[in-house]
């Protein structure tokens, strides 16, 4: 039976966070069959939801929806990602109707990137201007009750709002464990900049959106103030964090980069000591992320949520050292994929 996911959140018991994961729509029918085939070794770690991205300038449309599909043919709670990017009010029609035919009751409601190529967005002709919009526009066709809204939310700002450090410009306390330092100086989202993106944030929680998922952030600090600004903006749904695991680390750099991203001192250098050697980048990222959950765990976090690029390594690593992978549940996954294999390796190790 599929589910909201604000109410499996609600149902969720035990000292034991939940996980999700979030994927992105492969570009190859090979991506998309490796994807598909993957899904059972997902399911068999028990994720609460599964998020599946929306490609940039609309482009992945019908396959988000169609992986979704997949997803809970696997037996998955699919989260489906839908942006107003080159999206006429008909193809929001399309997506949203689809989604509501196929059972899917969760939809990320965001603005989206512009696409690749261009550097302003734009809203096309008719289209929605901002995930505001949008939220408004399902709450409106669909009531509150057919689909969850999660929402995005920007521990340091929105990329757009976070600006270059003047020189001489003095900083506040809160303004310094915001900023990002960059190859070309120091960036802030300031404070009144920020308190704008805390009222649009509110806004769209007011209009419909049931939960937060956060932008990635390297610092727990910076999330911390996010969680306590929710709470001074009265924004009272649960907010979730996103976590970007670092993989590699020319993928690490350039997306930090793009996405003005703070990372403490500590962490770029430790990754800079072992970058070269591809095994030690993955365990650097095992360990951080799982000292990351850790803090985010005491910081009363109930949920985690896994940006994991479409690879299960570092996530899963991450899961093991926090004691959360069921080995069992994903040997039998592995079995059942290739049972063949299994067996013949079961013989020989006999
Ligand atoms: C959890 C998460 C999932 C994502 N998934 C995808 C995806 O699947 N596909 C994709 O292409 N991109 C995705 N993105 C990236 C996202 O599309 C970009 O960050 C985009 O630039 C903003 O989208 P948004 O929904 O946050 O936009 P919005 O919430 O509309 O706003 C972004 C910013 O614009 C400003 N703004 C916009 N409208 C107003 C207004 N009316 N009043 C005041 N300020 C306003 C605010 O500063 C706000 O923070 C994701 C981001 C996150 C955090």
């Amino acid at each position: 039976m599929a589910a909201r996911i604000d109410e499996l959140m609600a149902a969720h018991s035990g000292d034991a966070p939940w996980v999700a994961f979030e994927y992105y729509p492969p570009r190859t029918e090979d991506g998309v069959n490796n994807l598909k085939k993957k899904m059972p070794r997902f399911k068999a770690q028990k994720p609460l939801y599964i998020d599946m991205t929306f490609g940039a300038g609309g482009s992945t449309s019908d396959l988000t929806l169609d992986l979704c599909k997949e997803a809970k043919a696997a037996g998955l709670e699919p989260n489906m990602h839908l942006t107003c990017t080159n999206m006429p009010q008909e193809k929001i029609y399309e997506a949203l109707e689809g989604a509501k035919a196929a059972g899917i009751r969760n939809i990320v409601a965001l603005r989206g990137d512009p696409p690749l190529g261009q550097e302003r967005w734009e809203a096309v002709e008719g289209g929605f201007t901002c995930a505001l919009d949008l939220t408004k526009h399902i709450v409106k066709t669909y009531g509150k009750d057919q689909f969850c809204i999660s929402t995005a939310g920007y521990p340091e700002g929105h990329p757009g709002a976070i600006k270059k450090v003047a020189e001489g410009q003095e900083l506040s306390d809160k303004e310094k464990r915001r900023v990002v330092s960059l190859e070309d100086g120091d960036y802030v989202c300031s404070d009144a900049d920020f308190a704008k993106e805390m009222e649009y944030l509110k806004a769209k929680v007011d209009a419909g959106a049931s939960l937060i998922i956060t932008q990635m952030f390297f610092d727990v600090d910076v999330f911390a103030d996010f969680l306590e600004a929710c709470k001074e903006y009265g924004i009272t749904v649960p907010v979730i964090p996103g976590l970007m695991l670092v993989q590699n680390a020319g993928g690490f750099g350039r997306m930090t980069a793009f996405c003005k991203t703070r990372v403490p001192t500590s962490i770029r250098e430790g990754l800079e000591a072992v970058k070269e050697d591809d095994a030690a980048v993955k365990q650097f990222g095992i360990d951080l992320g799982a000292k990351m959950c850790e803090q985010l765990m005491a910081l009363g976090c109930k949920g985690l949520h896994f940006y994991t690029l479409n690879l299960e390594k570092v996530t899963f690593g991450v899961m093991r050292k926090l004691g959360l992978f069921d080995e069992d549940a994903a040997a039998a996954a592995a079995a059942a994929a290739e049972p063949a294999a299994a067996a013949s390796a079961g013989a020989a190790s006999a």
